[in-house]
């Protein structure tokens, strides 16, 4: 298997206060890979390693097949990394600072127009290209930050949180431009506290927590080795929990009961067989999607979003 990028034992410190506890990585070629995790949980700290604009107090980075503590500036230009951080001229309008960008990135002339016209429709902005940055909504102007990373046509693409306090019609465009790259056969690394996000763009996943890897690997893999096998179940008038044979746990949600079990399926039917004889009225009975957020919960005994 072909990896682009490899982390091997990444250790970081603030001062003393660890953010990386020895992190492991493979990202392969052409995947959209999630780095998943709650907040503070090293994501940021990973990104700006990964991209050699931090250094770890240990371990190794290969990109490309070659360590970036030996060669930095050569493979940054194979890089498009956008931080959370939105560095833009208000004052210029989006086409003027991707200008810049593309200089920057050595893009120049007629070159540089062209990738313009492709990033600025790639991120569905071409028609406000005119506008005044400043006049643009938050949404907008991470998308031309996200513009300005792909001027140089990078292999690989770094998003460190890019649907942070966006709305949605831009989070869609940031969703369609990943599937582009994509389909362009552009590798993405994508960190996000938003489990959704990884389910819906990532084949490939990270779970991080505390500075440390707890499972990574193919969202479908994982999902079928980790995620809670449930049975969701509301009926009328019960207020506490039922006892049910073959559960391994049952918790409250919403006006419901999940039951956890090893065989979601024969639990299906036993509870569709009891309450239909018990007379009570049965509200939903459902089979439980397997989701990333039980996938955290059962590894690391926290909710996502505690
Ligand atoms: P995430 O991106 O997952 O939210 P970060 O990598 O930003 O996590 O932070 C990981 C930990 O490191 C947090 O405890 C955070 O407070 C700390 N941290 C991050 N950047 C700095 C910094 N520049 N100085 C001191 N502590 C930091």
């Amino acid at each position: 298997m072909s990896y682009i990028l490899k982390v091997e034992n990444v250790v970081k410190s603030y001062n003393g206060n660890p953010a990386l506890r020895g992190v492991d990585l493979h990202v392969r070629e052409g995947s959209c890979f999630g780095l998943l995790g709650p907040n503070g949980a090293g994501k940021s700290t990973m990104m700006k390693i990964m991209t050699g604009i931090l250094t770890p107090d240990q371990g190794e980075i290969e990109l490309f097949g070659k360590s970036i503590r030996k060669e930095s500036a050569a493979i940054s230009r194979q890089v498009g990394y956008v931080p959370q951080e939105i560095t833009l001229y208000e004052k210029l309008s989006a086409w003027q600072n991707l200008t810049f960008f593309g200089k920057m990135y050595g893009v120049r002339g007629e070159k540089l127009k062209e990738r313009m016209k492709r990033v600025l429709g790639q991120v569905g902005l071409l028609e406000r290209a005119g506008d005044a940055v400043g006049s643009y909504s938050g949404g907008m102007k991470r998308r031309i930050n996200i513009a300005a990373s792909l001027l140089h046509e990078p292999k690989l693409v770094i998003l460190d949180e890019p649907t942070v306090g966006i709305d949605p019609q831009s989070r869609n465009h940031i969703f369609e431009m990943i599937r582009g790259l994509q389909r362009d056969g552009v590798t993405v690394i994508y960190s996000t506290h938003y489990m959704e996000e990884v389910e819906a763009l990532c084949d490939e996943v990270a779970i991080i927590d505390h500075g440390a890897i707890v499972s990574q690997g193919g969202l479908r893999e994982l999902l079928e080795l980790h995620a809670i096998k449930a049975v969701y179940i509301e009926t009328e008038g019960m207020v506490a929990a039922p006892s049910i044979n073959g559960a391994s746990h049952v918790r409250q949600e919403g006006a419901g009961w999940i039951v956890e079990c090893e065989r979601p399926m024969e639990m299906l039917g036993q509870l569709s067989r009891q309450y239909a004889s018990s007379g009570r009225a049965v509200r939903a009975l459902e089979l439980m999607k397997p989701s990333l957020d039980s996938v955290f919960l059962k590894l690391t005994g926290t909710k996502l979003r505690d």
